[in-house]
Order: structure tokens, then C-alpha cells, then sequence
């Protein structure tokens, strides 16, 4: 069956995102990169049509922007694999939006040290290149986690803006990236090299005093850093 194309008229009334997807696949192609511009262009007067396709996340669709894919310019976002065929109702109800209660939300919060997988913020604090912007997590359903089989596989912990592929980073420069992983200490790399595998980042003990530490009443808080002097 072939996908329709975005501007089919019969699809005219489909939500933003099934539209975004339509575009996605009949204009830029799985393994194509494309721009928010390209994206404004296409649905003129949509508002937050960047968002409404960063929601395709929530149905297996894999979409990188330059944070995840150093290859990328700042602008730019490549659509890697295309998920479930949202244009069709019966498809679309197999995904969506994390169903998670409060408990499970916060387990998978627990397992994720309470910080961002993809930038590995934590909740509440501010983000170094937007000192007015605090983090807010959310668990969201990602298709490219892989190995566990729990219940909350398939959930991570991301930061509000890295769900919606905001990235305001600089272009990455290889060869000082190369120089900071050597001179990393040996436990750092192999932390590393289990982060590269699983395409996330865990938490590691440093960051799980940290976040404990932070969670302590004021009282306590100051009885812990007497303590560690
Ligand atoms: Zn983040």
C-alpha cells in the first residue's frame, strides 16, 4: 500500500502530526535530513509544526537533530526510520504519549538517576547555554531503547527540551573530542563506552548523591556538606 501524500485533500482534516508524517515520508525519506524552514514552508500558518513531528516520537519514529547526531548543522533534523503508520487509525492507537502512573513514572525517573538520558541534566536545574530555562523531566516512549525487558522498557527520562529536539548546541569539533575521551580517567571511559552501547546515558554513583543530596530537606543538606566538608 503506498503512503498518501501530505497534501492529499482527503487528509486535509488529519491532525497536524499525520500530515507531518505524510511529509516526512513522501517529501524527505527515510535517512534524509531536513529543516524547520522546509517544515514552515510546507505547512504555512501551522503553529509548532516542529513540535507536532517531534510527537512522532511517541509512535516508534526515529528523528535526530544535532544534539543526538553531531553530523547535523544546528537547523537541521534527519528523519532515521519512520515508526507507525499514523495515517491510519488503527496503527496510530498502538502508540502515543507515555501511559505511565505516577509510580511508574517515577521508577523509571529512579533508574535514570533523575536526569535527562539524552543530555543528562537533571530536573530542576538550569541549562548552561539558557541560564533562564530549568529542567522539567518527563518518562517518554522511545523506540530505539533496546535490551531490557521490563515493564518500563521502552521509557526514558528526557528533559523537556531534548523531547522536543531543541537544540541550541555548538557544532562539535571531532579532534578535541577525540583529545578530552583520552584524557579521560579509565573508569570515566568505560562508563563512556557502556553509554555508547546502550545509546543512553545512565546515571552514575556520583550523580545518584548528587541527586539524593538534592532532594534532602535544608537541615540535612547542610548536615551532609559539614560532613563531606
Ligand atoms: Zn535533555
Amino acid at each position: 500500500m503506498s503512503t498518501p501524500r501530505f497534501n492529499d485533500p482527503s487528509y486535509q482534516k488529519a491532525g497536524t502530526m499525520v500530515r507531518g508524517a505524510l511529509w516526512l515520508m513522501t517529501e524527505v525519506g527515510e535517512g534524509n535530513t531536513f529543516t524547520k524552514e522546509q517544515l514552515r514552508l510546507a505547512f504555512p500558518g501551522v503553529s509548532q509544526i516542529d513540535r507536532r513531528v517531534r510527537d512522532l516520537r511517541d509512535y516508534g519514529w526515529v528523528i535526530r537533530s544535532n544534539t543526538e547526531d553531531a553530523s547535523l548543522r544546528p537547523d537541521e533534523q534527519r528523519l532515521v526510520r519512520a515508526g507507525l503508520r499514523v495515517w491510519e487509525p488503527s496503527e496510530r492507537r498502538k502508540g502515543g504519549p507515555a501511559a505511565l502512573t505516577g509510580k511508574e513514572r517515577r521508577a523509571v525517573f529512579e533508574r535514570d538517576g533523575y536526569q535527562c538520558v539524552v543530555c543528562g541534566i537533571a530536573g530542576g536545574e538550569t541549562y548552561l547555554d539558557r541560564e533562564y530555562e530549568t529542567a522539567v523531566l518527563s518518562a517518554s516512549k522511545r523506540s530505539s531503547a533496546a535490551g531490557d525487558a521490563d515493564a518500563l522498557h521502552g521509557y526514558v527520562t528526557e528533559c523537556r527540551r531534548c523531547k522536543a529536539g531543541d537544540s541550541v548546541g555548538q557544532p562539535v569539533d571531532i579532534d578535541i573530542l577525540r583529545a578530552n575521551i583520552r584524557a579521560l580517567p579509565a573508569d570515566d571511559l568505560h562508563r563512556l563506552r557502556r553509554w555508547v552501547e546502550r545509546g543512553n546515558r545512565g546515571p552514575t554513583p556520583l550523580d545518584r548523591a548528587w541527586t539524593a543530596y538534592r532532594q534532602l530537606p535544608a537541615g540535612e543538606r547542610d548536615r551532609i556538606a559539614q560532613e563531606i566538608g
